[in-house]
């Protein structure tokens, strides 16, 4: 037991490296180590849906860390806490060992994961007859270009990979080069493409690779001296597609290397896709020959994803996970996490796996002390303006008879409500309130407030006005 927690947490502290604050607080802090023997490590997970989840996702980064931990024939045994519900039952353990099939499928293909440093990695490139339908295309299946949500934020790039995907290497679009700020689908866009030539077209290689793997590999190669089939190996590709290109910046001798094989390639008509962070103007650190094979084709920009794609993206997750969430739930989480679809995606999971860990249901409640908690630092406050924008939308009334002295009964009671929100969740005082609604001042305020917690207590729909105003708000 105490082996199992010390090698455990020797194991988290590797894998604290590797993951996102927020993936390690949902995903592993809640693992317990129960036993090691005869290098089988055993931990306990909360559910099958977490086992399932780390499996899926870390079977990887798992893998390497044990085996670097226990060495190569450490293994692990999960354990599941099933808890039932409707019986008094205590918790049980299943064992299910870990799939093994997937580690296996990828280091036996062409371009082996490289899952143990200390171990040489097996060259790729001198397997003897290796033939071009031997090429593993190293393409993730769930970026599907089913699953990219469609959105003014991507249009360009979505409709230039659909082009690129029917005629690969047939279009103006060559290089295909994809950029935009992190967890804005770079990575998903160009796996989609991928993924659809070799649907449309299964006779061509298509390879993914990310620029730091090849940027290894050409390093490897040159350590083993076999840059030729480093080289010769990519010239076959008809679909190269390559990941995050800003990585080559300052890397003289792969740029180098790289260079060549993208004229190979655009010569025999092949397909580049590359992504990178910056447009190609901001990626400083790149020869300009690149750069300029790289506007050769065209530069497509995905940016942040507006309110309707943000939705979009968590519908379709949650039907594809089969999670129904409520409605303003959704709204919520939308509205929050505004810059990043990687984030927003994490939002979700973190609240769903909150909720199964806690068994609650999730609520707008639970949503929001997840946010607040995961994702928003720091606190906005929402302000007065913006207050009495959202009760005069309610209220369809213009904003400028809130602001009026109008006496007129509708616009009295909608200017009490928006002062009464002010003074709870602003810091104003209560004569800014009242200077902001119509001139009026503290005492006016103080009356309002009294007037709708009276009102709030004794008529029932009124309370509902507040109550629906309340999450308008707070979707701010
Ligand atoms: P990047 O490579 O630009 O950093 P990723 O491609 O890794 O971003 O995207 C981050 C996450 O957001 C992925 O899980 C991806 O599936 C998801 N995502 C990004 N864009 C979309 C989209 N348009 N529709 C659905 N999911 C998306
Ligand atoms: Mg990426």
């Amino acid at each position: 037991m105490e082996k199992a927690q010390k090698l455990w947490n020797d194991c988290l502290s590797v894998i604290k490296d590797n993951v996102s604050p927020r993936s390690f607080q949902t995903w592993f802090e809640p693992i317990k180590p129960v036993k090691l023997k005869s290098k089988i490590l055993t931990l306990q997970v909360p559910s099958q849906f977490f086992y399932e989840w780390v499996e899926e996702h870390y079977v990887e980064l798992l893998k390497k860390t044990i085996q670097k931990e226990l060495g190569p024939q450490g293994k692990l045994e999960y354990s599941v806490v099933v808890d039932n519900h409707h019986s008094n039952q205590k918790p049980f353990t299943v064992k299910l060992p870990t799939t093994d099939k997937k580690s296996i499928k990828n280091s036996a293909v062409a371009m082996p994961i490289d899952l143990n440093q200390q171990t040489p990695i097996r060259n790729p490139f001198i397997i003897p007859g290796l033939k071009k339908v031997n090429v593993d295309s190293q393409l993730n299946p769930n970026y599907a270009i089913e699953n990219f949500v469609e959105g003014d934020c991507n249009r360009l790039a979505r409709s230039a990979g659909y082009a690129v995907a029917n005629k690969p290497g047939g279009t103006a679009f060559n290089p295909l080069l994809i950029y935009g700020g992190v967890g804005l689908g770079k990575t998903h866009l160009a796996n989609a493409i991928g993924i659809e030539i070799k649907k449309n077209h299964p006779n061509k290689t298509v390879l993914y690779v990310s620029s730091e793997k090849f940027t290894h590999q050409f390093i490897d190669s040159v350590k083993n001296n076999t840059q030729n089939d480093f080289i010769h190996f990519y010239q076959m590709i008809d679909v190269l597609i390559i990941d995050d290109v800003q990585f080559f910046a300052g890397k003289e001798k792969t740029q180098d290397v790289f260079f060549h094989i993208f004229n190979h390639l655009h010569q025999n008509g092949s397909q580049l896709v590359l992504t990178s962070d910056k447009p190609p103007v901001e990626l400083q650190g790149m020869e300009q020959r690149l750069l300029s094979r790289f506007k050769w084709g065209l530069s497509a920009d995905l940016q942040a994803p507006d309110l309707e794609t943000r939705i979009a993206v968590l519908n379709k997750k949650m039907y594809q996970d089969g999670i129904d969430l409520p409605k303003d739930v959704v709204e919520y989480l939308a509205y929050s996490i505004t810059t990043n679809i990687r984030e927003l995606e994490g939002a979700l999971i973190s609240l769903i796996a909150q909720s199964s860990l806690n068994k609650k249901s999730i609520t707008l409640d639970l949503a929001k002390q997840m946010i607040d908690k995961f994702v928003k630092n720091t606190a906005r406050e929402v302000s007065i303006d913006y207050i009495q924008k959202v009760v005069c939308d309610y209220f369809n009334l213009p904003l400028e008879l809130m602001k009026s002295k109008t006496r007129k009964r509708e616009v009295v009671q909608a200017r009490q409500i928006a002062m009464y929100f002010s003074k709870q969740l602003t810091k104003s005082s209560l004569a800014t309130i009242g200077a902001h609604c119509g001139g009026k001042d503290h005492a006016t305020v103080l009356h309002a407030c009294r007037t709708v917690n009276n009102l709030i207590d004794t008529d029932k729909r009124f309370r509902i006005y507040i109550s629906d105003i309340e999450k308008k708000i707070n979707l701010s």
